[in-house]
């Protein structure tokens, strides 16, 4: 999952990022609206934080700029702003969800849950497909009820595979997925990761295919 945090704080964008990247998603941080507004036209985000009180261009400016461009990325805003009038303007300028400044990150975390598994069209917190379960709260896996553990990455590329089963994802696209700007990814970090998969989970749960990439096949 990436995320593209948008706060000019300094001391709560480390803190939302490092809660972020330590829940196991890819974060790209910003810190203001036009580097926003520069990102989101390249590159293409499962969520966006927004902070409202921003330089450059305030974020209902930035809120308003994607909508109008019809992007549809879920959009959280994260902000001081408390009286209702804000957070009605904020919701019906095309946020998903608004959540006041000082907030406890659980309930960040939990709502991103909820915006997520919303954008994909479903309501159970689990992702299934067949016999495999993933539960994003927990970060827990199982086969047929048996519980798998795996790593911070391992869930973050399963999670990648099983949000589009049926789909083939590129390399390109499950490291965009799995890492954030400044981390360093090795060349067959992928490769490694889809290894590891499928010793815990059977060879059978990933397929790849040639020069291509690899998927989940659709269970029946
Ligand atoms: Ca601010």
């Amino acid at each position: 999952m990436r995320v593209l945090l948008v706060e000019d704080d300094p001391m709560i964008g480390n803190v939302v990022q490092q809660a972020l990247r330590d829940a196991s998603y890819a974060v790209d941080w910003v810190r203001d609206g036009s580097s926003a507004l520069t990102t989101l036209a390249a590159l293409r985000y499962d969520l966006v934080l927004l902070d409202l009180g921003l330089p450059r261009i305030d974020g209902m400016a930035v809120l308003q700029a994607l909508r109008t461009a019809s992007n549809d990325v879920p959009v959280l805003v994260l902000s001081a702003r408390d009286a209702t009038h804000d957070r009605v303007a904020g919701l019906d300028g095309g946020a998903d969800d608004y959540l006041v400044k000082p907030f406890v990150m659980s309930e960040l975390l939990a709502r991103m849950r909820a915006l997520t598994r919303r954008k994909q069209g479903s309501a159970s917190p689990a992702l299934s497909n067949g016999a495999l379960v993933l539960d994003p709260a927990t970060h827990e896996a199982s086969i047929d009820g048996a519980p798998v553990r795996l790593t911070a990455r391992e869930f973050s590329l399963l999670q990648a595979l099983l949000q589009r089963p049926g789909a083939i994802l590129s390399r390109a696209e499950l490291e965009h997925r799995i890492y954030g700007w400044n981390e360093e990814v090795e060349s067959n970090a992928v490769e490694f990761l889809i290894h590891a998969l499928r010793k815990k989970l059977g060879s059978a749960t990933i397929k790849n295919v040639r020069g291509v990439g690899w998927m989940v096949s659709k269970a029946q």
